[in-house]
């Protein structure tokens, strides 16, 4: 016989489980394979944290560190008003960075289309590991509000999920490029 509390641990228990898996769900695309966040002391946990839902833990290892640390910076700020906000992508390998290539091709129908949304190995600010990806949705409008504040910009008008360090913290945002093809011109 489970007595009342224990039906309400146990349906929190679940709640949790829901949320963490509905916050790998990312606008930069996922890679679909979920684990268990593992609770380490810090900053290995907070840096797992951030990139619950990767597949990879070498994909935030690889990140300048600079850029890591700013991130990090940004998402406790953004989980003390509410606002989850993960590492959806990190550094990426070039033999990663091609494949994501060709499936945008085979989506968008064209090497040329397919290049304004995914950028080939030699451009690819993930594969020198200067970019990261932001999700869920609001951890990215959050970002897109303040993150400047930690030096990361928006790199892309197309790409809402798509953040580089490219200002000093506080200091303002360049231009964005229209996308990322725009790079490789
Ligand atoms: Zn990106």
């Amino acid at each position: 016989m489970i007595d009342t509390g224990t039906r309400l641990l146990l349906a929190l228990a679940l709640a949790a489980v829901g949320v963490a898996v509905f916050a790998c769900d990312s606008p930069g695309g996922g890679n679909g394979i979920l684990r268990p966040a593992a609770r380490a002391t810090p900053p290995e946990a907070a840096a797992r944290e951030l990139g619950e839902g990767l597949h990879d833990d070498a994909a935030l290892g690889r990140l300048d560190p600079a850029l890591l640390e700013a991130v990090m910076a940004a998402a406790e700020d953004a989980r003390t008003t509410g606002v989850d906000l993960h590492v959806t992508s990190g550094w990426r390998s070039r033999a990663h960075q091609e494949l994501l290539l060709e499936e945008a091709v085979d989506r968008y129908g064209s090497l040329e289309e397919a290049r304004r949304w995914v950028a080939s190995p030699d451009f690819s600010a993930h594969v020198t590991g200067d970019a990261v990806d932001i999700g869920p949705t609001d951890g990215a409008v959050w970002m897109a509000d303040h993150g400047s504040a930690y030096g990361l910009c928006q790199a892309f008008a197309n790409e809402i999920w798509h953040y580089e360090l490219l200002t000093t913290p506080g200091g303002r945002c360049p231009e964005m490029l229209p996308d990322s093809r725009s790079r490789e011109r």
